[in-house]
């Protein structure tokens, strides 16, 4: 009997399991992941785990007739076996789903970061009225943070390098609008401020100034988890490496079918023509589906595998979403600094007096040849289903009408 080894417990490597089982594979199946704990979801850790609203999120995975092998870390790899903290395990095929680990900043201060149950735990507990808390990273975790921690009554600084939050992401149009949320929630965000260390009275900014803090969180983005597989033969380059089919490749050895899942994973797009590797919830959580196809057709007939069968294509347009200062921002798609950006509602409207949820707006990214390319919407969520739809099949729509609220993005999208 065959076995296929998953390393990486997280959502994407749990979904691999219940893929592989779902589409007939019959042989041993062991999910093998560093954490003592069952696949959970991390999404809720900056939000309602740290609100206090839930203390587990544990995903609902069919997981019966998979060996799972908790507090257990691959450390090396070869053709066939993949070495653990606790002896060796071979696999004829495998998947690779070790997922991102924050980047960290230098110095000995009170740094934490937000991946962990554990993280968010610690980090809930330590919140409280009056904390002086320094966000260092004004990206989606480093927003979702400061708007909880505001919320409880914490002093918050949020320090980004750039000009704006989210200019990478969203372009400068759009990161620009999210600047004054910052400041309706009683946080304070400074911009193009670079941190030097950290020591146990704060942050060392760039210039020598010293941010007093009682509590540091970095959030400045995560690398992903290869160092176990160097000098394995497979190729890897900021992630691992593999074809539209999500299959890794060997080079210099012969080895046993390998693929890649969720943030680990640097795929080959078709629909971009560039490798793109994507750490949202979204890939660990559609990824797998392909994955485990294409490793059943590369295993061949035994054991449930699928001989002959053709490979399936994993081509998303990427998508996440993000809760901060009360608004649900949803992003799908890939815009290009030739596109044009057309706002649908006003991103400057102020927030209503009495308390309300502010308004919401939406932005599209057209290409020159009309097609939308890219959806940023904001406490508009009725817009984005319908322009994923469009946006995967290469579609645009009437720009014109795409700034007109009262057309429904539903009405657009048939008209188009
Ligand atoms: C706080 C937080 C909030 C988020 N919010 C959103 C959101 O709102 N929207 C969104 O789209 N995305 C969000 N994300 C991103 C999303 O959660 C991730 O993209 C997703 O969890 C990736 O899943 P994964 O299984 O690929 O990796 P992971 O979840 O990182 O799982 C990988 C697992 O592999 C284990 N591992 C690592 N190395 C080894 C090794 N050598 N041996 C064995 N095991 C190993 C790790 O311990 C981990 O358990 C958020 C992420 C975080 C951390």
């Amino acid at each position: 009997m065959r076995r296929i080894v998953i390393m990486g417990a997280g959502m994407a490597g749990g979904r691999a399991a219940v893929e592989l089982r779902r589409r007939g594979f019959e042989g041993e199946l062991v999910l093998v992941g560093a954490e003592t704990h069952l696949p959970y979801d991390r999404p809720p850790l900056s939000k309602a785990v740290l609100t206090g609203r839930t203390d587990d999120t544990t995903l609902p995975l069919a997981l019966d007739g998979v060996e799972v092998l908790t507090g257990r870390r691959a450390t090396a790899l070869t053709p066939g076996t993949v070495q653990t903290d606790a002896g060796p395990l071979d696999y004829d095929g495998l998947v690779v789903a070790t997922g991102a680990d924050p980047v960290t900043l230098p110095g000995d201060g009170p740094v934490r970061v937000l991946r962990t149950i554990e993280d968010a735990l610690a980090l809930r507990a330590a919140l409280r009225p009056g904390l002086r808390l320094v966000i260092v990273g004004a990206g989606w975790i480093g927003a979702e943070v400061a708007t909880t921690a505001a919320q409880i009554g914490a002093e918050v600084t949020v320090v980004e390098a750039a000009d704006m939050p989210l200019g990478v992401a969203l372009g400068p149009q759009v990161g620009a609008r999210t600047v004054d949320w910052y400041a309706r929630a009683g946080v304070k965000l400074r911009l193009g401020v670079s941190v030097e260390r950290t020591t146990a009275e704060g942050l060392v900014l760039s210039g020598g100034e010293l941010l007093a803090a009682d509590e540091i969180l970095v959030g400045i983005g995560a690398r992903p988890n290869i160092g176990w597989l160097a000098g394995s033969g497979l190729v890897l380059d900021r992630g691992v490496v593999v074809d539209e089919h999500l299959a890794a490749r060997w080079e210099g050895v012969d080895g046993p079918p390998v693929v890649a899942v969720g943030d680990v994973a640097a795929w080959w797009s078709r629909r971009y023509g560039q490798r793109l590797r994507v750490e949202h919830w979204d890939t660990a959580q559609q990824s797998p589906v392909v994955a485990a196809a294409t490793l059943l057709v590369a295993l061949g007939a035994e054991d449930g595998g699928q001989d002959g069968a053709e490979p399936a294509i994993y081509n998303p347009v990427p998508y996440f979403w993000s809760d901060q200062f009360r608004r649900m921002v949803q992003f799908a798609g890939r815009w290009d600094a030739a596109d044009e950006l057309v706002w649908r509602g006003d991103p400057d409207a102020p927030d209503p007096s009495d308390g309300a949820r502010p308004p919401g707006w939406s932005a599209g990214w057209f290409a020159p040849d009309g097609a939308l390319r890219a959806l940023v919407t904001v406490a508009r969520p009725m817009d984005m289903a319908p322009a994923r739809r469009l946006m995967a099949a290469g579609g645009g729509v009437d720009r014109t009408a795409f700034a007109n609220v009262d057309v429904t993005m539903k009405e657009l999208v048939a008209a188009s």
